[in-house]
């Protein structure tokens, strides 16, 4: 059976919405393609418009508004290009990006209007970005990104694991991924098996944004990650109608800190072409945080932060 939904008229009736939702999303999806997997569908509520996992994934006539200060590249990643496919802005860390392909197109994507042709997409390819990585020693740390790397398979994967583990400066990988919560099975023994083996410090990222993302297959994949000494950190996008109450945000902390899922980041939305909509101010985010402070222990309170094109740090909210 196919794995995704990438058919929106087929979406919206498996969903039992109304039917004239079809026509704005397949008009939306021509800027940015529709794509989620049936087990991420397969929580939302049917019949729910207002679901918030429908939401981050139905593509919306509201995509087509243009506002100003929203554009194609809002946190500057191409200045950031050294080449194509590696991109750094912090010091000591460098960005890999090996795809631009996902099991799920969130519309909301800082990325959805990034430039995906050029940048290399197989370990061979790569070869020419490492071999940067290599002659720099000031960079510690890989940051494998996309896209969703593990849109690759594992045994390549394991290959360029290796390549990057004999780089004698590069101490650790971050896999930044949000394939656990949108197909768990991809956290297939063969995974493990080569996580458990790589000779660096691996980070675990994912990003989920609401409580029904993390059901208990998915809690069950990220205790497969952790089960090898990997640790998993969350990160989320504060969005409109998704997870901006306070009630939502504590149910959702909750669950990661006690399924040992660490909040890592809150990002303020990134002004991309095509989110206006999920836009919620930053007042309404700083309160949140004090509200949230006030209801949890501090270690369940992610850093709020904002991405400035330009700047050597996210920049704290
Ligand atoms: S999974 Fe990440 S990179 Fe892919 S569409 Fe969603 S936010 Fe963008």
């Amino acid at each position: 059976m196919e794995k995704y939904f990438t058919d929106v008229s087929e979406f919206v009736d498996y969903l039992e919405l109304p039917s004239e939702l079809k026509s704005r999303a397949e008009q939306a999806s021509q800027k940015f393609s529709f794509k989620v997997t049936k087990e991420f569908a397969s929580r939302i509520e049917k019949g729910n418009p207002k679901d918030p996992l429908l939401l981050q994934v139905l593509p919306t006539e509201s995509e087509l508004l243009e506002k100003k200060g929203f554009v194609s590249d809002p946190v500057g990643d191409r200045n950031a290009s050294k080449r194509a496919g590696l991109l750094q802005k912090y010091k000591g860390r460098v960005l890999l990006v090996i795809t631009g392909s996902c099991a799920i197109n969130c519309r909301y994507c800082f990325r959805r209007e990034f430039n995906y042709k050029q940048v290399p997409k197989t370990t061979e390819s790569i070869e020419g970005n490492l071999r940067l990585i290599e002659e720099d020693n000031s960079v510690e740390e890989v940051i494998l990104s996309g896209g969703d790397p593990l849109m690759w398979k594992n045994m390549e994967l394991e290959k360029l694991f290796k390549r990057i583990a004999k780089i004698k400066h590069i101490k650790r990988l971050r896999i930044h991924t949000r394939l656990p919560i949108v197909n768990a099975k991809r956290i297939d023994s063969g995974l493990i098996n080569l996580l458990s083996k790589v000779n660096l410090v691996i980070y675990f990222v994912i990003h989920s944004n609401s409580c029904n993302e993390l059901s208990p297959l998915v809690i069950g994949a990220l205790k497969r990650i952790k089960s090898v000494g990997i640790p998993v950190l969350n990160q989320m996008v504060l969005l409109k109608g998704i997870n901006d109450s306070v009630e939502e945000m504590e149910k959702f902390l909750r669950l990661q800190i006690n399924n040992h899922i660490q909040p890592y980041y809150l990002h303020q939305l990134d002004k991309v072409n095509g989110a206006t909509h999920f836009f919620v101010p930053v007042s309404k985010g700083r309160k949140l945080i004090s509200e949230l402070r006030k209801r949890l222990p501090g270690y369940a309170i992610p850093k709020y932060v904002y991405e400035k094109k330009g700047f050597t740090s996210k920049f704290p909210l």
